[in-house]
């Protein structure tokens, strides 16, 4: 059966705060492998991205993967960073560079000691290492017995671009950051989002020729309104999908709008799977509606068996 996992935003207000905390328990009773917590741009949401992973640690089964971002840190800072999220509990990580300061360029050197999300994928490694080289395991049938395994891993997740990173100059330049991601330790790669199966089915083939083994979930965002779409476009770099827009804009009201955006992520979430992903993320916007939608749409959530 193919997965699904959500993302979530740190809340930015008390109102919003009260939305997330009223929309996570019918996410979490849907049966995510994950919930992933985004990390605001230059680390500004450290406490709050937290709090939210706390929240889904303590009381939920369900995994919590932390977002985190390395743009502009010093090796201290990040180290200091990546063990504040392991006390916490948090044993799942997406590792990324993140985006550059507003304004600033290349000659900036904004990046920092990290050069790229590969360093990051390295360091969380590292520094979990170092806080658990062993484990001690207790031996059935011989009470004081202890034996000696090595400390537990972590997992860590990476982003991949099926339309080519903003910056990036060459798809052959994509697959190499993915591939060396893979290399640096990464076991999963969640996509960016885009609008056509074709774009995420034929990046999963040029990343296999490529030789990335792990798995490359798809990222989806259920877009239900033209001033979202356009807002996502500005951030991602992503191409119009000029029939959604179009369709978007010839919805007679918000409903019939959200209505076109839902099947639109329905039926590429079906096209995704029936071409051979295993599973869909997908970017829920703090709200369960619109994913739990999505997930029904694509026959994703298991329903009780009717009464006979
Ligand atoms: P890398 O893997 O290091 O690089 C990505 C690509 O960019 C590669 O193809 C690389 O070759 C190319 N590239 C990078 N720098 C240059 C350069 N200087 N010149 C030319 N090419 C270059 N951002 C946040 O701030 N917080 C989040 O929580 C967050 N979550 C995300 C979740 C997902 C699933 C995705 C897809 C993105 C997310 N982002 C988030 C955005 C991400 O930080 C940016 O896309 C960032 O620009 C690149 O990060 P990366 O980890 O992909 O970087």
């Amino acid at each position: 059966m193919p997965t699904f996992s959500f993302e979530l935003y740190p809340p930015r207000s008390a109102r919003s705060e009260a939305a997330l905390y009223a929309c996570l328990p019918d996410l979490v009773a849907a049966g995510p492998e994950f919930i992933s917590v985004t990390y605001g741009a230059n680390g500004s949401s450290r406490e709050p991205s937290l709090d939210v992973l706390g929240h889904i640690l303590q009381g939920t089964d369900v995994q919590a993967m932390a977002h985190l971002t390395c743009v502009g840190s010093s090796y201290a800072e990040a180290s200091e960073l990546i063990r504040q999220f392991l006390d916490a509990g948090v044993t799942s990580f997406l590792a990324l560079r993140g985006d550059p300061p507003e304004g600033a360029t290349e000659a900036d050197s904004f990046l920092g000691d990290l050069g790229s999300a590969g360093e990051l994928v390295q360091l969380i490694h590292r520094v979990q290492a170092e806080r658990e080289q062993f484990a001690f395991h207790e031996v059935p049938g011989f009470p004081a017995a202890r034996r000696i395994v090595s400390g537990s891993k972590v997992t860590i997740a990476v982003a991949a671009f099926p339309n080519g990173h903003p910056r990036s100059r060459s798809v052959s330049q994509d697959l190499d950051t993915l591939l060396a991601k893979e290399a640096a330790g990464a076991n999963l790669a969640i996509t960016q989002l885009f609008f056509h199966a074709d774009d995420y089915l034929g990046f999963v083939e040029k990343a296999r020729a490529a030789g990335v083994t792990m798995r490359i979930l798809p990222g989806i965002m259920p877009v239900l309104s033209v001033n979202r779409l356009k807002r996502v476009l500005e951030l991602t770099g992503e191409e119009t999908p000029v029939e959604l827009l179009s369709a978007l804009e010839s919805a007679p009201d918000a409903q019939a709008a959200s209505l076109v955006g839902l099947d639109s992520a329905i039926g590429l979430s079906r096209e995704l799977l029936a071409g051979g992903a295993d599973g869909i993320h997908l970017y829920t916007f703090n709200s369960s509606d619109a994913p739990l939608a999505v997930l029904a749409g694509a026959g994703l959530l298991e329903t009780s068996t009717p009464a006979l």
